[in-house]
């Protein structure tokens, strides 16, 4: 009864637009759409957007090209974003909400225009905000597989909206041996100077040496994951300095096999809450991952990683650190 009172009014700062819809709603919008899915069948279908036990990085990213291809038009981003956040209240009671997707992974490979893709997803959180008690921003992300100047493009489109609700700037995307932080310095910069706010996913699965770099290099407001960096104490000294919050996703890290165990995720914790480096509970992808900002702490708190009055204290954390 108690943990049920503590945990409303939940904020969600980690959530990516492709995993944040459920098999039923993709399914129909897929045929809405007259897509051509692979599987005729719905219950095969739900497997290929559904994930429930324990894979690889790699396979996990790979989740993500269906619901791409279904959310790839102006109206299926305005469904989808308006579903996530509907969805997410209704649910799990989340009344701050930040989502991220990358909008040239649904523009059909430059067939549909950028900025109605972009306004689609506008639209479809204002119409959430409205029809809910939710406040909500976008973050658009870069990726690491794109050329310097297709993140470029990505920063200024998020310049471009930022008045109609995209909030931040984010990259994320499969290890690329080519990619070089120093290719999205100017992106970063540029989208700062915009006045927007920066979060890089890094230390998920890359090293503290990288979460160093991207300290130094892009100085981010919020980091996402990080996780890496419990092992390098000097390194989590500096985030705690420079007050760089994390976003911990950890049945996501779990899952991707970024963390070993629920042991591990409790080291970490661990680590980050007595080195008072700010983080906050995400959900990743609720709807790939069945999970939920409320089911994380519910979790938490029976493995007994976090007590009742830390999780207060991350509940707080959230609202105070979201972009929106
Ligand atoms: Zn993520």
């Amino acid at each position: 009864m108690a943990v049920e009172i503590i945990l409303s009014d939940l904020t969600d700062l980690h959530l990516h637009l492709g995993s944040a819809s459920t098999p039923h709603f993709l399914w129909e919008l897929a045929h809405e759409q007259g897509i051509k899915l692979e599987h005729k069948d719905y219950w095969k279908f739900i497997e290929s957007v559904r994930l429930r036990r324990k894979t690889t990085y790699e396979k996990y990213l790979s989740f993500f090209d269906l619901t791409e291809l279904i959310q790839s038009s102006t109206y299926a981003v305005e469904r989808a974003v308006h579903y996530a956040i509907s969805h997410a209240y209704r649910t799990a009671d989340i009344r701050t909400i930040e989502i991220r997707f990358n909008p040239m992974f649904r523009n059909r490979g430059g067939l549909a225009d950028l900025d109605k893709i972009i306004l689609g997803a506008v639209i479809g959180m204002k119409k959430a905000t409205l029809d809910y008690p939710v406040r909500a921003g976008i973050i658009l992300m870069m990726d690491r597989r794109f050329n310097k100047k297709q993140n470029l493009i990505i920063a200024q489109k998020a310049i471009k909206f930022r008045t109609d609700g995209v909030v931040g700037l984010d990259i994320a995307g499969p290890l690329n041996p080519n990619f070089k932080m120093d290719d999205i310095a100017e992106a970063v910069e540029c989208a700062r100077g915009g006045g927007l706010k920066i979060t890089i996913h890094t230390g998920e699965v890359t090293s503290s040496a990288e979460v160093w770099e991207v300290l130094e290099k892009l100085r981010p407001d919020r980091i996402g994951h990080g996780i890496k960096s419990a092992g390098d104490k000097n390194l989590l000294r500096e985030l705690a300095k420079r007050k760089v919050v994390l976003e911990v996703c950890p049945t996501s890290n779990i899952y991707t096999g970024a963390v070993k165990n629920w042991n591990e995720m409790a080291d970490i914790i661990d680590k980050l809450w007595h080195n008072r480096v700010l983080f906050t509970i995400n959900s990743d992808g609720p709807e790939l991952l069945d999970v939920s900002v409320k089911s994380e702490f519910e979790k938490l708190i029976e493995k007994r990683i976090l007590t009742i009055n830390q999780v207060k204290l991350l509940i707080k954390q959230a609202k105070q650190s979201t972009f929106v």
